[in-house]
């Protein structure tokens, strides 16, 4: 790389050499949802659990009925009711009778199928059938869906609501997963204020911390935001202080740069355990990334990550390097968002020797991500916020790359898509 600086893909995998899976635990099924298996499961039971029917009818022998018909029903005596979950179940069935039985009832044993009410006359003493019935019909049989044994979960598999489900319908009442990385989110600048309160004349809103706690919890993380730091060195490792014992990483926005007020470099540079560095990309050049030491009892290493302050630059180095260490900490997999292709619709220009991510919205073909185009929204500038926001991925240019046609098929990292 040009200028001493960091790849990309340099910068990613010191990042992620750097960060382990957080410790599972136990979770009742419901908070589970969408974190990562750390376990694998076998299915303790099978599914369906018993023979049982799958329709509201009478449990015969199908020889029994084999002749029946319109025109020559056959008639059996029906020799009781089973219900889901009645007691009173008839255990085992004659030839040559019936007996009525509701959807998800035990069958009873020799009955080998399942007359649907609606060919019979319903008959509650003795019943006509009006169609033969072949062996198997409407019956659910013992560890057809699931048999005792089977693999239900990988570890790593992110739990979705039809995982959870099927835990549950074999007993599970809880699962180990890993949680839910807690992060600190910190805005430094002393121009800042928060939304909702008076702006003096050379002062801004604090948009960072928002945006980086919304792609926190985007991510499966749990943001914590402390507002904005004034540019005091002192009084913003004093913020930190106590708060790195509750938190599993730190992201802060600004103050990393080459200015008078770099805070957060000033602050972290004697520690040692923070590494400040270009990396070669734009926007996002100046980043820093390391470790901070919680403190207090069990002292851990707590991952820290410099983000710049302009909002594209914060934004575009969380979805590019915080973002796939957070799902290793979850255990989830892809880290890092799969990369899809669309055709330029426009010119681009890029510099040499920087991986740019420019903005840009997609357009779907008539076949999804096949012939989609994308539209570069707004410059490369990192303060354009209202063409980040209208924008819905970015447009990865190598850092070989001088100039992109329109036409060519470039790729892009569709932010709100895996
Ligand atoms: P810095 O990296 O601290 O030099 O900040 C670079 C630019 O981003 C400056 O124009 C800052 O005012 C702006 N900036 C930094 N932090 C924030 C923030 N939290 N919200 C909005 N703009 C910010
Ligand atoms: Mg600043």
């Amino acid at each position: 790389m040009p200028d001493g600086l960091r790849s990309v893909d340099e910068h990613l995998a010191a990042i992620l050499a750097e960060i382990e899976p957080l410790s599972d635990f136990q979770q009742p099924l419901i908070e589970a949802l969408d974190l990562a298996s750390a376990e694998q499961v076998s299915s303790p039971i099978n599914l369906p659990r018993f023979d049982n029917s799958a329709m509201d009818g009478y449990a015969v022998y199908a020889a029994d009925v084999a002749t029946a018909s319109d025109e020559s029903p056959v008639k059996l005596p029906v020799v009781g009711q089973i219900g889901a979950g009645q007691p009173g179940r008839v255990a085992k069935l004659a030839p040559g009778t019936a007996v009525k039985i509701m959807t998800g009832a035990p069958m009873p044993s020799g009955a080998d199928c399942v007359v649907p009410y609606e060919w019979t006359d319903r008959g509650a003493r003795e019943v006509w059938i009006a169609n033969a019935a072949w062996e198997g019909q409407h019956v659910r049989y013992a560890g057809e869906d699931v048999a005792t044994g089977d693999l239900l979960i990988e570890p790593g598999t992110q739990l979705g609501p039809r995982h959870l489900g099927l835990l549950a319908s074999v007993g599970k009442a809880g699962i180990r997963v890993r949680p839910r990385p807690r992060v600190l989110i910190v805005s430094t600048g002393s121009e800042l204020r928060d939304p909702g309160s008076e702006l003096e004349p050379d002062s801004i809103f604090d948009g960072n911390s928002y945006l980086l706690a919304a792609a926190v919890k985007r991510a499966g993380g749990v943001p914590s935001r402390i507002g904005a730091l004034s540019d005091d060195a002192t009084a913003f490792v004093g913020a930190l202080d106590n708060k790195l014992t509750r938190v599993d990483a730190v992201v802060s926005s600004g103050g990393i740069s080459m200015g008078d007020f770099d805070v957060v470099k000033e602050a972290l540079s004697p520690l040692g355990t923070v590494w400040f560095g270009g990396v070669a990309m734009q926007p996002g050049k100046p980043q820093g990334f390391g470790h901070l030491t919680s403190g207090g009892a069990g002292d851990r290493k707590v991952p820290y990550f410099a983000l710049p302050g302009n909002p594209v630059s914060a934004y575009i180095s969380f979805e590019v390097f915080v973002r796939p260490a957070l799902r290793r900490m979850m255990g989830v997999t892809p880290e890092v968002r799969p990369p899809a292709t669309a055709r330029l619709t426009h010119d681009i220009k890029s510099p040499y020797g920087r991986r740019q991510f420019l903005r840009g919205a997609v357009t779907l073909g008539p076949d999804g991500l096949t012939h989609a185009q994308v539209e570069p929204v707004g410059g490369p500038a990192s303060h354009l916020l209202g063409d980040l926001a209208a924008s819905d991925c970015l447009i990865d240019v190598p850092e070989t790359a001088l100039s992109l046609h329109a036409g060519q098929q470039v790729s892009v990292i569709r932010l709100d898509h895996g």
